[in-house]
């Protein structure tokens, strides 16, 4: 049961073409209808997707009317280029921000931004916009992939948080546990922000097998192996991938989770199906 101070979101990627545009337009639309306390958009390292981001979130932030986070990551850009970037958000009405340190893609080379890591764009964000934007930050349940171990990744969380960060989401995970003990851990160590589940709904095992591994989210060893066993049986997939991250949803939120983050990967209906499994306000 979730309470009703529970928050929920949905995050989209800006597109490269007119279609795919159009497809997040329509997919967006669908999810304003359940009133969803906002949505993001993601922005690729480097400033590989600047415009892009930029015109989506304003595009959806006045068309759609949902209010509309920009992610903003620094490796690669210069404090010249966020400053920028910062005033048109805030000159747009803009007011929540997701503040990452990003992932230059390959063959970009060595991160050139001024800024190494995401406490340090938290720390300019406020230098230069004061309280303006909701600043959220990235949590790693399963830890950071980088990270050099687990304890070393939950400092550098918590001085994140500490640089002025209003809350948190996650980075994906199949296992609630994972969230509850990083949670119990960074409160213990003074973070009192509320830290967003980040929910992947699972609709392709292949591709889903990719990038866990490369984020770093574990897949549980016995989802793993259901979801191999149907093979290209896409329908059970899917059946299956909704039952068990339905059945994390209720575990998180009945554990007190302050709301969901849903990684839309720009469909509407995986993450609507969950919503209805759970029977969450609309
Ligand atoms: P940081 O918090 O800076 O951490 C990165 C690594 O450095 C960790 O291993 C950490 O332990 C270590 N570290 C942190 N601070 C310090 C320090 N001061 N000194 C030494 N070590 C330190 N990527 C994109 O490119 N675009 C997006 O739009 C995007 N959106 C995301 C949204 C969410 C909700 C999440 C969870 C991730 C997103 N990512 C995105 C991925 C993210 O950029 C990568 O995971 C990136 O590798 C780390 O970003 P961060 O902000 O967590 O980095």
């Amino acid at each position: 049961m979730s309470s009703p101070d529970c928050r929920y979101s949905f995050e989209f990627f800006p597109t490269k073409t007119e279609a795919g545009h159009e497809k997040l337009l329509n997919t967006a639309r669908r999810l304003a209808e359940y009133k969803p306390d906002f949505f993001s958009c993601t922005y690729g390292a480097g400033g590989s997707t600047r415009d892009r981001t930029l015109n989506t979130v304003l595009q959806l932030d006045r068309d759609v009317q949902v209010p509309t986070a920009p992610h903003l990551s620094c490796v690669g850009d210069s404090k010249a280029e966020l400053r920028q970037l910062l005033t048109t958000y805030k000159d747009n009405g803009i007011r929540r921000i997701v503040a990452l340190r990003g992932d230059l893609p390959s063959g970009m080379g060595l991160a050139s931004g001024e800024l190494r890591y995401a406490n340090e764009l938290v720390e300019f964000i406020r230098a230069e916009t004061g309280d303006h934007f909701h600043i959220e930050i990235a949590a790693y349940p399963e830890m950071h992939p980088q990270a050099r171990n687990f304890e070393d990744d939950l400092t550098n969380f918590v001085r994140k948080a500490q640089a002025g960060a209003d809350s948190a989401i996650t980075q994906y995970f199949f296992n609630a546990d994972s969230y509850f003990y990083f949670v119990e851990r960074v409160q213990k160590l003074g973070v009192e922000i509320d830290i967003v589940p980040g929910i992947m709904p699972i609709t392709n095992y292949t591709s889903l097998a990719r990038f866990s591994d490369a984020c770093g989210a574990e897949i549980p060893r016995w989802v793993r192996k259901q979801l191999e066993a149907y093979g290209d049986d896409v329908a059970s997939i899917q059946a299956f991938g909704e039952q068990v991250v339905s059945q994390m949803c209720e575990t998180l939120l009945a554990g007190g989770a302050p709301g969901l983050h849903f990684y839309t990967l720009n469909q509407a209906d995986p993450s609507l199906a969950i919503w209805n499994n759970l029977k969450l306000p609309r």
